[in-house]
């Protein structure tokens, strides 16, 4: 399968597409593209210890509106916006007005177990990228592979989702999706590998965080798959021209997926009919913890899709991202996170005790 990797940055970035290794032998078809941006070398990760998609810090609006105005102004919240602030509130502020701290060792062993993993079924191919027109193009023509690809192979990884949770916009990217081995159902289970430095079990608070995280994606899968696209409402608040006339770089790729598409529009509308054949994915979420010096199994966590808890959580996280009040620190009982925490000597939570939660 053939993904395309699109880091935009100003005006023109590279990007690569990805082959799985079906769609090597057999070009056409099942080619597919998967979204793997500039966003894996800059995202956060909380101590959940997940890299993924969130978007290059932007430039801040000036002070006074909400955190969501100044940051992520005409961009979608990423799914991993949503688990960091879970972890900590207080971190996520840390971190949109400084900045991400450096990446530890252990962060960027988990990067490369992820692209290790990717590269079992996908393969990249670079394109470049002149807007964001563009960029949004490549990610439609990645999920239309990665979709291609489970339905063709029962399993993708690194698949794009992309869709509006209480009223934001939100992005994400899936690790795996795979068909049941049954053969009988027809509902795919998504499923996220956290890697761990050492080889204990982990806590709560971890566990709590990766539900979220699957959660965030099982809503959005089954929103594209369930709902209407909300193409007026993705035109206007991403500021983009339906009408846009794509690259012959970008048009070459979508040929080369058996398609033909000339604007950004001709791609939605081939996303959008991909998404009517796909089935909704099980309420079962699976959550795969492996070490990192062996890539040997730790533990296999199956848990339920609970809409009202998710529900609760999202609208939390938005409330601080609102700005309908202040970030709270972490609770009494997760005070042992502040010891992993770089802002930990700025942090008001170190002044008094007290400040707890
Ligand atoms: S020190 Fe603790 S409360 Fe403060 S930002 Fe870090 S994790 Fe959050």
């Amino acid at each position: 399968m053939a993904l395309i990797e699109a880091a935009l940055s100003a005006a023109v970035a590279a990007a690569r597409p990805v082959l799985s290794a079906a769609a090597r032998r057999a070009a056409p078809l099942s080619c597919c593209a998967s979204y793997s941006a500039a966003a894996s070398s800059s995202s956060f990760s909380c101590g959940s210890g997940d890299i993924e998609d969130s978007p290059p810090l932007p430039i801040p609006t000036p002070r006074g509106q909400s955190l969501l105005a100044r940051f992520r102004g005409r961009r979608a919240l990423a799914v991993t916006d949503i688990t960091a602030t879970e972890w900590c509130e207080k971190q996520m502020e840390f971190v949109l007005e400084h900045g991400r701290p450096e990446r530890t060792q252990a962060m960027k062993a988990g990067s490369e177990r992820h692209a290790q993993l990717e590269q079992e079924v996908i393969e990249r191919v670079d394109v470049t990228i002149r807007s964001a027109e563009e960029m949004w193009a490549v990610k439609f023509m990645n999920f239309i592979v990665g979709a291609n690809q489970l339905m063709l192979e029962g399993i993708t990884r690194e698949l794009p989702v992309f869709g509006v949770i209480e009223g934001s916009w939100m992005i994400g990217v899936i690790d795996e999706l795979q068909m049941p081995p049954d053969g009988v159902s027809l509902h795919p289970i998504l499923v996220d590998t956290k890697t761990r430095y050492k080889p204990t079990p982990p806590s709560e608070a971890q566990k709590r965080n990766g539900r979220l995280q699957l959660m965030c994606y099982k809503y959005l899968w089954d929103n594209l798959i369930g709902e209407k696209f909300p193409a007026e409402n993705f035109f206007s608040y991403f500021d983009l021209d339906p009408n846009y006339l794509l690259s012959d770089d970008i048009k070459q790729f979508i040929r080369l997926l058996g398609l033909d598409a000339k604007t950004l529009e001709d791609v939605l509308k081939y996303f959008k009919v991909t998404c009517h054949t796909l089935p909704r994915s099980q309420e079962q979420l699976l959550l795969r913890y492996e070490l990192q010096a062996d890539h040997s199994l730790l533990e296999e966590y199956l848990f339920s899709y609970d809409a009202s808890w998710f529900k609760d959580q999202i609208q939390e996280v938005l409330s601080f991202w609102q700005g309908a009040r202040d970030a709270k620190f972490v609770s009494e009982e997760e005070r042992w996170k502040c010891s992993f925490c770089k802002f930990a000597n700025n942090c008001p939570i170190n002044a008094s005790s007290s400040r707890c939660c």
